[in-house]
């Protein structure tokens, strides 16, 4: 789908969102036909765009994820519930029309769920007046400033996505690849105190506990110093020996699963759902702010919607916590989202950004998704 180039490319995963027909597919489509010219792309037909599946696409810096969803809920499910985090977001307005009510939403989700930048991309450009143009800038601008990302400084292209798409002048294209080429690399939280939640533990007779997980975050060395925190507890030990396939190695960083000797540990107090950390790394509350997503119908067969002060477990990395969910929204229906605010029983590790489900039966089919958009203390 991409060049090869000597230099591997960083990966930044992109989406478009803005209100409906102001020409979100379009652009995509725009984008990889003309970097299919350049040879960085496979030129993806508009009718082809499909279902919020992730494009591939280069510039000669960065090797581009590009996500665009099908209607309104695509957008919002693909948000909350998206297997890989949006680094950037390229908002779509429509010249002609301006700002509407799915650029606001949109927009506010972006923000709720970490999205950390964005690019404006005004279109249709070949149909609107030039001071109309100026006032749709203005507008998004302070509608970025209101919402927490910087209205100022973000770059703004304005252009014409068919008319890049058939053919025409492409120059918009460059300049949005341009604008995305210039934003600051993703933090792929390598540097970052590492984080671990523990998916099983075994006793080492005279020697500690190995506990066992995926590092979300960060790295760790061989001689740290970790804390495990979670169920109500903080143990200070060492991590006196780290393994990755049966073999003892130096370190570890996000993304890699491991067993982690830790020095004098006692098994007994460490329990599944818990999470390790560099000492400061880990936060345990019990009070978060959610953006929660009742999956429909059609995926779950599941009629009945859910009533603020819904009170069920909550499922979030290795632990599941009962808690009460107290919804902007009075009842939320199958297809429908909210934020919320949820109070749990006990102090859990939590963190922003963090995935999580509700299930329900004997079967523990799950009926909802969600991610943490907030700690309270
Ligand atoms: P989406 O719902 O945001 O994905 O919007 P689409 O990409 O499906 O575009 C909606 C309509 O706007 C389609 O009829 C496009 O042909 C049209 N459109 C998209 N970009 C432009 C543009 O730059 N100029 C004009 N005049 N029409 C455009
Ligand atoms: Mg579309």
């Amino acid at each position: 789908f991409y060049a090869t180039v000597a230099a591997p490319k960083i990966n930044v995963n992109v989406g478009t969102i803005g209100h409906i027909d102001h020409g979100k597919t379009t652009l995509t489509s725009a984008i990889t036909r003309v970097q299919a010219k350049k040879g960085f792309s496979k030129h993806i037909k508009f009718d082809e765009i499909d279902k919020g599946k992730r494009r591939e696409k280069a510039s000669d810096k960065r090797r581009y994820s590009h996500t665009d969803c099908p209607g309104h809920s695509d957008f919002i499910k693909n948000m909350i519930c998206g297997t890989s985090q949006m680094d950037v977001a390229v908002l779509v307005i429509a010249g002609p029309e301006g700002v509407m009510d799915q650029t606001k939403e949109h927009l506010i989700l972006a923000k709720q769920v970490g999205v950390k930048n964005m690019v404006i991309f005004i279109n249709k450009a070949d149909i609107t007046e030039e001071d109309v143009l100026d006032l749709v800038e203005i507008e998004a601008r302070e509608l970025l400033t209101l919402h927490g990302f910087n209205g100022d400084e973000t770059a703004v292209i304005r252009g014409s996505a068919l008319g890049a798409l058939e053919g025409g002048d492409a120059s918009c294209i460059d300049n949005l690849l341009n604008a995305l080429d210039n934003l600051p690399e993703p933090d792929r939280n390598e540097e970052e105190a590492f984080i671990m939640p523990i998916a099983s533990k075994t006793a080492i007779t005279g020697r500690g506990t190995v506990i066992v997980g995926t590092l979300e975050r960060g790295k760790l060395k061989k001689g740290d110093k970790v804390e495990i925190k979670g169920d109500g507890q903080s143990l200070q030990t060492t991590a006196s020996d780290i393994h990755v396939f049966g073999k003892s190695v130096k370190e570890v960083r996000a993304g890699d699963h491991c067993g982690v000797l830790c020095r004098g540990l006692k098994a007994e107090t460490v329990k599944r759902g818990m999470w390790a950390g560099h000492p400061g790394a880990v936060t345990i509350t019990n009070r978060v702010k959610v953006e929660l997503y009742l999956l429909s119908e059609a995926e779950n067969e599941r009629k009945i919607g859910i009533r603020t002060g819904f009170t069920d477990k909550m499922y979030c990395s290795t632990w599941d916590q009962v808690g009460r969910f107290d919804m902007k929204s009075e009842l939320l229906m199958p297809g429908e989202h909210t934020s919320a605010t949820v109070l749990l029983m006990k102090e859990m590790p939590l963190r922003k950004g963090m995935p999580f489900t509700l299930r329900e039966g004997s079967s523990k089919t799950t009926i909802a998704r969600g991610i943490i958009s907030d700690l309270e203390k």
